[in-house]
């Protein structure tokens, strides 16, 4: 990190300097002023990031092709994925997150752990080595069949890479003697990695045999309560996806292998997606296709409208599953009477690396990525002109900016690169950004030597190009969302 940091403030300084002499030369007389006003370097400036020093190999190869070789069907967000060096294929169906991939789903963490902890969630962390002793005691070991990743430890003794922890978190609960009615609802999540033995992974990060996944369990006093629990993830999801900018419609679905009752999918429409959905045109309802006999087309909720079939890519899962768990582990609570009583159960999965590749499947176009706004790895990338162009003198402006839009918008910092590749043309570098979906470019040219400096700004989300002030610039980016 040393050798780095060294560089960039020598660049800092070195710009600073340069800017220095460019303020001298335009208002001669001026230079203590400007001098007095620049940034101490005593003060904490946090490095710009530079475009050629973060590792994301960029691989323009046909990675359609490679993949093939590898037997893996492809998509188009596996596609721009892989160009963008977003992620590297390893084995079949698990992948390198490379450091873009990374800051982006950290970012998507965070908004999950504000939307769970906003519901009364609280975070914890289970093994993912798991005994099969749990596994038997609820029948899934037999019941999971090839899916479940199996394991020996020296002792001979089974384990399982968890897919899923009803069975652990359950014990977990079970084991807690004094649990008192007035600690319910109980709602304990984690964000960790899942493993299933897919038996042919494919399209990257969408069906992978190792992933992140949200995983949520309640625990209440009564089903009335375990209903209302059930009500409130649903809509904490509602608002989740609504934050990142994503159509997203709940089914009712199967319940499967988890069990319970009552169960739905969150699905975001795309044609790829492997589910099939049946959409109402007139009323909410939407259903999976296997919950409706196949010649359904009336809706069965509103009477009126038509049921229209569309893909879509699962995201999320939300099971309520009673006593199902929690009488077989004796997951108990003392009640008003003081009375051990056994905890109704719900559970909430969220698919993390899937939902985004399934928001870079639905929003990109076919050349580049396109990412929900508040998780996009870095906000705005800053091109300054090719070295030895005639506008050259230019680039000190936008190292200036940046110091700029950092002292001004605090929430920016680290979140603007500079693409400091200055022996490409303006024109290349920009054609890279838009592969990468920076929600902002600023192409720092010509404008920003004018008297009253403007520069070129281009929204990727909008794809509208428009060309600013400095104060402008600010006021556009004022509106910009992090987390
Ligand atoms: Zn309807």
């Amino acid at each position: 990190m040393e050798p780095l940091l060294h560089q960039v403030r020598q660049r800092v300084f070195h710009s600073l300097h340069k800017s220095l002499n460019l303020l001298q030369r335009n208002h001669s007389g001026c230079a203590e002023h400007a001098a007095a006003s620049a940034p101490s370097h005593s003060r904490h400036i946090k490095p710009t990031l530079l475009v050629s020093r973060i590792y994301q190999p960029s691989n323009l190869r046909d990675v359609g092709q490679e993949s093939r070789v590898a037997g893996e069907m492809t998509c188009k967000s596996q596609r721009l994925m892989q160009q963008a060096g977003l992620i590297h294929p390893s084995n079949p169906g698990c992948y390198y997150y490379l450091p873009a991939t990374v800051r982006s789903m950290e970012k998507l963490v965070r908004v999950i752990d504000q939307e769970m902890q906003e519901i009364g969630g609280q975070k914890l962390d289970m093994p993912s080595l798991c005994s099969a002793d749990l596994w038997k005691t609820s029948e899934r070991w037999d019941l999971m069949g090839k899916e479940l990743f199996r394991l020996k430890d020296r002792h001979g003794a089974d384990y399982c890479l968890g897919p899923t922890h009803e069975e652990a978190v359950t014990t977990l609960v079970a084991h807690q003697a004094t649990l008192s009615y007035r600690q319910l609802p109980l709602l304990l999540y984690q964000v960790t990695r899942k493993f299933r033995d897919e038996p042919k992974p494919k399209f990257g990060l969408l069906r992978g045999r190792e992933f992140y996944m949200k995983d949520m369990y309640s625990f209440d006093v009564s089903k009335e309560a375990a209903y209302q629990t059930y009500e409130a993830v649903c809509q904490a999801y509602a608002k989740l996806f609504a934050r990142l900018g994503l159509r997203c419609v709940q089914v009712q679905a199967d319940t499967g292998n988890i069990g319970g009752t009552l169960s739905h999918e969150f699905q975001l429409p795309a044609d790829i997606g492997e589910d099939r959905l049946l959409v109402c045109g007139t009323c909410s309802f939407s259903a999976n296709v296997e919950m409706l006999s196949s010649d359904t087309t009336d809706c069965p909720q509103c009477k009126a409208g038509t049921l229209v079939e569309s893909k879509g890519i699962e995201v999320g899962h939300t099971f309520y599953l009673g006593k199902k768990y929690s009488h077989i582990f004796k997951a108990s609570f003392s009640n008003s009477q003081n009375k051990p009583t056994i905890a109704e159960m719900g559970c909430y999965g969220l698919g993390v690396t899937r939902i985004l590749a399934a928001a870079i499947e639905v929003m990109s176009t076919e050349e580049g990525i396109r990412w929900p706004g508040l998780i996009a790895p870095y906000q705005v990338c800053v091109l300054p002109p090719k070295k030895g162009s005639k506008v050259h003198e230019a680039a000190v402006l936008a190292d200036e900016l940046i110091l700029n839009l950092e002292e001004s918008l605090p929430r920016l910092r680290g979140e603007v690169v500079l693409d400091d590749r200055t022996q490409m043309t303006v024109g290349k570098r920009l054609k890279d950004a838009s592969r990468l979906g920076y929600p902002y470019v600023i192409i720092v040219g010509q404008g920003a030597l004018e008297e009253t400096p403007s520069f070129e700004v281009i929204c990727q989300q909008t794809g509208e190009t428009v060309f600013l002030s400095k104060d402008g610039l600010l006021d556009l980016l004022r509106s910009v969302e992090t987390v």
